[in-house]
């Protein structure tokens, strides 16, 4: 095809430009590489790593499927750049986890002509008790893998509606990911049931367990409800170290996207120590320990575990 006649086809042709040529679209002025036509697939956004994880077990290949924020972003608080808003207009279909978790969320649709679905809905809310934030929601229901199959009903609904020729696959897709799900909870509330009556207490620096805690029978106890607000008040302070001296907590928690610093006081005025990093709001790279979430549950359920009997699980 002369050059010169691209952009008339473009014009003219614009059903056919998007469908099949590539190379014609990038000659139609579309410079951004990775917004570029180049993959004919729906594209799914999900606010953060976790949810693009879920959701590309379900899409099965079908569908492109990429975060908004990167891996080790803090997601609660995060700042969208331009970049994000461009990539987002592109997009056919975004999830929010929803429950206050994406406090930038509705600001950044607000313009974007672009569907978006809370994969949490329909799950049982468990309400934050301490902070400024007593009596909301906790946002951090995918801790618990029995939440995240209703994470994945919602989602396998979505990409039916989204793309109907795939949505056996999506069914099927779904239901086996719904397996695995099953079989993980099934082994961390095994495994974490080892931990003795007085090693049952959970201490870390966001209070992001509290379903895994639900789930698993531990009680809980964090210096700040969420990260959106990370910079630990003395009194907060003071308040994990009395709880963790008070019952003789043997290993505290701190999670991969934030400073671990406030837990390390903890640790030094407590005489605890410090049992490792969870991951949370964040998948790893996919060299690090949390590629997927299957691997984020096995990894935090091994590291609480060791940290609180000393021994691996
Ligand atoms: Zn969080």
């Amino acid at each position: 095809m002369p050059r010169q006649l691209i952009p008339h086809a473009c014009r003219t042709l614009s059903f056919l430009c998007v469908a099949a040529l590539t190379f014609v679209l990038s000659a139609c002025g579309n410079a951004d590489a990775e917004s570029a036509a180049s993959d004919d697939r729906p594209l799914v956004l999900t606010t953060f790593t976790v949810l693009s994880d879920m959701a590309e077990n379900v899409a099965g290949g079908h569908l492109e499927v990429k975060s908004i924020t990167k891996v080790g972003a803090e997601i609660h608080g995060y700042e969208p750049t331009p970049g994000d808003i461009k990539k987002a207009s592109k997009a056919d279909l975004i999830l929010d986890n929803g429950l206050n978790l994406e406090v930038w969320f509705s600001q950044f649709l607000d313009g974007l002509k672009v569907p978006h679905v809370v994969v949490s809905a329909g799950i049982d809310e468990l309400s934050i008790t301490e902070d400024a934030y007593a009596g909301k929601p906790n946002p951090h229901a995918w801790m618990s893998p029995l939440n995240v199959q209703i994470y994945v009903e919602n989602m396998i609904t979505a990409f039916s509606a989204l793309d109907p020729q795939h949505a056996g696959d999506y069914r099927a897709n779904g239901d086996e990911y719904k397996q695995k799900l099953q079989s993980i909870q099934d082994e961390l509330v095994k495994e974490l049931a080892m931990l003795p009556m007085n090693q049952r207490a959970l201490v870390t620096c966001e209070g992001a367990f509290s379903y895994l805690a639900r789930d698993a029978g531990l009680s809980e106890k964090y210096i700040w409800a969420v990260n959106a607000e990370q910079q630990a008040t003395p009194a907060q302070i003071v308040s994990a170290i009395e709880y963790v001296k008070a019952n003789k907590v043997p290993a505290v928690f701190c999670e991969s996207t934030i400073s671990d610093a406030p837990m390390r006081q903890v640790v030094e005025a407590s005489g605890t120590s410090f049992g490792g990093t969870l991951y949370v709001d964040s998948l790893s790279e996919a060299n690090g320990p949390v590629p997927t979430y299957l691997d984020l549950i096995r990894h935090d359920s091994a590291v609480i575990i060791k940290a609180l009997t000393g021994k691996n699980s």
